[in-house]
């Protein structure tokens, strides 16, 4: 990316997986100029080339200073839950968090066995396909894999 006279590019919010609001940090609809949109990540790496200031001056001001407050909530090992914690600021997306969390406690009270499953195989780094393999495995030989 040069800095020169391109149009100010927007930052895209980052979002939970299982619903896509598809706003930028400003609170524009991302559809309305697709090709002006980057994502976080890709802050990251401008800033790496040009550093915070002249990066300013490529960005829309306010995705920019929203990016550096909401950027807390994702850094270091804050993962998805600095997301979903950053939704929660908002009260209209408070109430939708809430509704995600008291569907997922629905579906842990439906199929407690896959989520566990399914957790242990994040906790291992594997997919869950790849965890039901080592489970057969274990299960058939009576003990360590
Ligand atoms: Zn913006």
């Amino acid at each position: 990316m040069q800095v020169n006279d391109e149009p100010l590019k927007h930052i895209r919010r980052r979002q939970l997986p299982w619903r896509d609001s598809g706003i930028t940090e400003c609170g524009r609809l991302a559809s309305e100029f697709p090709e002006r949109v980057i994502f976080t990540d890709a802050v990251d790496v401008l800033i790496q080339q040009y550093g915070v200031q002249r990066s300013a001056f490529l960005l829309c001001i306010t995705c920019f200073e929203r990016w550096q407050t909401g950027a807390y909530y994702w850094r270091g090992n804050k993962g998805l839950f600095g997301t979903l914690e950053r939704e929660g600021q908002n009260n209209r997306a408070l109430a939708d968090v809430n509704l995600d969390l008291a569907a997922l406690a629905k579906l842990v009270e439906a199929h407690p066995s896959e989520f566990l499953q399914i957790r242990a195989a994040i906790a291992a780094g594997i997919t869950p396909e790849e965890f039901a393999a080592l489970e057969q495995v274990r299960t058939r030989t009576g003990g360590d894999a």
